[in-house]
């Protein structure tokens, strides 16, 4: 049997903190403890915010660990033609649509429905897309497009919903309310999320779907923050014929208040720490590993 494949598949776009250790080092030992592979993907596609020393910082800081990886390393922005393939089959199941509100409109339009009563909100606590775009006319789509304004690609949750029923993942490590197990997805809970942007032919969901596939990973180790989206990334999965991976979904760290670690959490950035003398044997120890 092949070896398992897992990876670790940070954002450029600050230095890296004690949640990301704990989350390369358990990616690391898994990969140790199976006798699997270990990638690491540099998920770089927001290029307002992603730079390149903060690349090398990743790698280096990641060295200092003591975590090993395969080369070569995948970095999204050099493999938009994967993503815009992946884009257009599901353009083609007619799962698509541009939507050409600017996020001051979406606004508007969500307090506006809000006169009413709560307006739903996706997982992560933002409305879900309240405009129209959807039942635009081919022809007034097109010229909106031609017109040179910018839009979102939002995914017909409601068609693609309709397209594959029943669908679940494999959950080995447990989700925030202690979901382990086979747990059922219910990716209409995301609402018609985005795939693209006229300027980028990919969206976080679409791209680490596409790269999990194509990089063949098996189990994904990553945060609890991202417990949900596992519902998009499977329906994603199943409308593109792609393999569902197992996931282990673990606790995230969280500063002396208990709130999620952020890029900008000076104390617990692993720079901060080394320059204060920590050693990454202690790193483990302060994540609780060991
Ligand atoms: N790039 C994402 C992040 O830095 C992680 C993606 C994933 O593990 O699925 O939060």
């Amino acid at each position: 049997m092949a070896p398992p494949v897992f990876r670790f598949a940070p954002s450029p776009n600050g230095f890296l903190h004690l949640g990301h250790a704990y989350s390369a080092l358990l990616n690391f030992d898994r990969a140790r403890e199976t006798g699997g592979r270990l990638l690491l993907r540099i998920e770089d596609i927001d290029a307002t915010r992603c730079r390149p020393e903060f690349e090398a910082a990743i790698f280096e800081d990641l060295a200092w660990l003591g975590i090993a990886w395969e080369m070569p390393v995948r970095r999204q922005s050099e493999h938009l033609a994967d993503y815009r393939d992946a884009l257009d089959r599901l353009s083609a199941l007619e799962l698509v649509y541009p939507a050409f509100e600017s996020r001051a409109e979406i606004a508007r339009l969500v307090a506006a429905r809000e006169a009413d009563g709560p307006w739903p909100r996706d997982p992560d606590g933002a409305p879900l897309y309240p405009g129209d775009a959807k039942s635009l006319s081919a022809s007034a789509r097109d010229r909106l497009v031609a017109s040179g304004m910018p839009y979102a690609l939002r995914l017909d949750m409601a068609a693609a919903c309709q397209r594959v029923t029943g669908l679940s993942w494999n959950e080995l490590g447990e989700g925030p309310d202690g979901e382990r197990g086979i747990v059922p997805a219910h990716p209409a809970a995301w609402g018609d999320v985005i795939l693209a942007r006229k300027e980028t032919p990919t969206s976080y969901h679409l791209s680490v779907v596409v790269d999990d596939a194509l990089q063949g990973v098996s189990e994904i180790v990553r945060g609890q923050d991202l417990f949900y989206a596992t519902s998009v990334h499977r329906l994603l999965q199943a409308l593109l014929g792609l393999p569902g991976p197992a996931y282990r979904h673990h606790r995230l760290i969280c500063d002396d208040e208990g709130r999620k670690l952020s890029k900008s959490s000076g104390s617990t950035g692993l720079r901060a720490l080394r320059a204060a003398g920590i050693t990454p044997s202690s790193i483990r120890q302060l994540v609780g590993l060991d």
